[in-house]
């Protein structure tokens, strides 16, 4: 019954709100019935058979954003690379009408009320984004600021910021890194002291994604002196508020469309009520925010990894060394088909790990195991493929070249690979204790 409620809501409100509908040849069916047995048209290989975890809903999902981003959004992707910025405001109603930044978010609130398998279709379709930075930027909205918001924050604070944001109303950004703590995220500095029924924040943020056109921060304090896991909060902080500076916008390696910013608070005033959920459980919520943030970067990397495989096999099919193709060598076509393996095998574990999380189950150890493959595969995937691409590959005007920029990023963001392995050997129980 409830799948059923799903299926409805998402048909109805997709139906509704947007003017990319769903294509005419796709139906969209109760969740519940069998996806292999009704034949659809699409140009997703994978649809016709049955899926892990996608049914026929998710595909037609796809579809519609696919639309959205070949017509609203790729065909501006080079100006945007070339101004180190995207128009934020402008892209996220955009897909916030069509109800593509709430999909997993609760109804009442302007989401879709679907479970989290939908964002990963969400996700794994941006990918075709030809570039990192804007699927990241939506991807910090979505999946990055507003879980613990949609979770644990009041009503009247969802209603201000969370309802805002899934409609496109309000550009987000995720204040937890600072200069002095990254992946040691215990050790942020920034503090948020209670004065009446205000807090009077002090500190900064460092590497604040879409922080120079935000509205609001989802800001990780410090809100007491105690043990560093029990003394912090998240709070939603206004971006407009004095006190709120936006100290430079960072020039960066790859992900050029995307801003990132250094901000500082001065003596910057909140009312208590802007906090989520219990004051001390930020760094809880932060570490389940985390889960969503890292299987949401995994299934969205698949697809770029994908892409770029591909328009590779293009590539080296029509350029000819020693009278044949490139693909035609060995090493090649070897290659290619080893990466193309390594994919899937990444895929098999996101969609394990979905099918395990959408189920309630902490599936902290797969997220971090996947996100710990994703960023030591894109950087495989980017420097093979842009070998295989000559000079042609060393100029910007090939995706291979900007995927080997960007996706470095997968590594170091969002907690570096070495933080993934101190986790998993943590559940491992391997993890010498100090
Ligand atoms: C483009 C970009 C966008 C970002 N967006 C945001 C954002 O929106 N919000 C936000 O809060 N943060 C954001 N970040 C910050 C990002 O999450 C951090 O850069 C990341 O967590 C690493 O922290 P750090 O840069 O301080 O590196 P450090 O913490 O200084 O780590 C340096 C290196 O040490 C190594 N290392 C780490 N732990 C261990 C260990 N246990 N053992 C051995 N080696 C280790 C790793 O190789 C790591 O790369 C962004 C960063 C970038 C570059």
């Amino acid at each position: 019954m409830a799948l059923r409620e799903g299926a409805l809501r998402l048909n109805l409100l997709l139906n509704s709100r947007t003017f990319y509908k769903f294509n005419s040849s796709v139906g969209v069916r109760s969740l519940s019935e069998n996806v292999s047995s009704t034949p659809v048209t699409s140009s997703a290989p994978e649809i016709a058979g049955d899926h892990l975890i996608y049914t026929q809903e998710h595909f037609a999902l796809k579809e519609s954003l696919r639309k959205i981003i070949d017509q609203e959004i790729n065909p501006h992707v080079e100006q945007w690379e070339a101004e180190g910025i995207f128009p934020a405001h402008k892209v996220f109603k955009i897909l916030g009408s069509a109800g593509f930044l709430g999909v997993n978010k609760p109804v009442e609130y302007g989401g879709l009320g679907l479970d989290y398998s939908y964002s990963v279709a969400v996700a794994e379709e941006l990918g075709h984004i030809r570039c990192g930075g804007i699927p990241m930027a939506i991807g910090v909205q979505t999946d990055m600021t507003t879980p613990a918001l949609a979770r644990f924050g009041s009503a009247e604070l969802k209603q201000e910021f969370l309802l805002p944001s899934i409609m496109g109303d309000k550009v987000a950004c995720l204040g937890v890194s600072e200069v002095g703590a990254g992946s040691d995220v215990s050790s942020i500095m920034t503090k948020a002291v209670r004065k009446g029924d205000e807090y009077v924040i002090n500190g900064g943020k460092m590497w604040t994604t879409n922080g120079t056109q935000a509205d609001w921060i989802c800001l990780l304090a410090n809100t007491s002196d105690g043990p560093p896991h029990r003394n912090k909060s998240l709070i939603c902080v206004p971006m407009n508020l004095p006190g709120v500076q936006i100290a430079r916008k960072i020039e960066k390696l790859g992900m050029w469309s995307s801003d990132t910013a250094e901000v500082f608070f001065d003596d910057v005033h909140v009312p208590c009520k802007n906090i989520i959920g219990q004051e001390g459980m930020g760094f809880t919520y932060q570490m389940l925010q985390f889960q969503e943030e890292r299987l949401w970067a995994v299934a969205n990397i698949l697809t770029m990894m994908e892409n770029v495989i591909q328009e590779t096999i293009q590539y080296t099919r029509q350029r000819k060394i020693f009278k044949r193709p490139v693909l035609h060598h060995q090493s090649v076509h070897f290659r290619l088909a080893e990466l193309q393996t390594e994919v899937e095998l990444l895929r098999a574990l996101l969609h394990c790990a979905t099918a395990l999380y959408i189920k309630g189950n902490d599936v902290t150890k797969l997220a971090s195991m996947a996100k710990l493959k994703g960023g030591r595969l894109a950087r495989e995937v980017g420097d093979s493929c842009l070998q295989f691409w000559g000079g042609m590959g060393f100029t910007s005007d090939v995706l291979v070249s900007r995927f080997y920029r960007d996706s470095r990023l997968m590594s170091i963001g969002g907690g570096a690979d070495e933080v993934m392995l101190g986790i998993i050997c943590k559940y491992m129980d391997i993890l010498p204790k100090n």
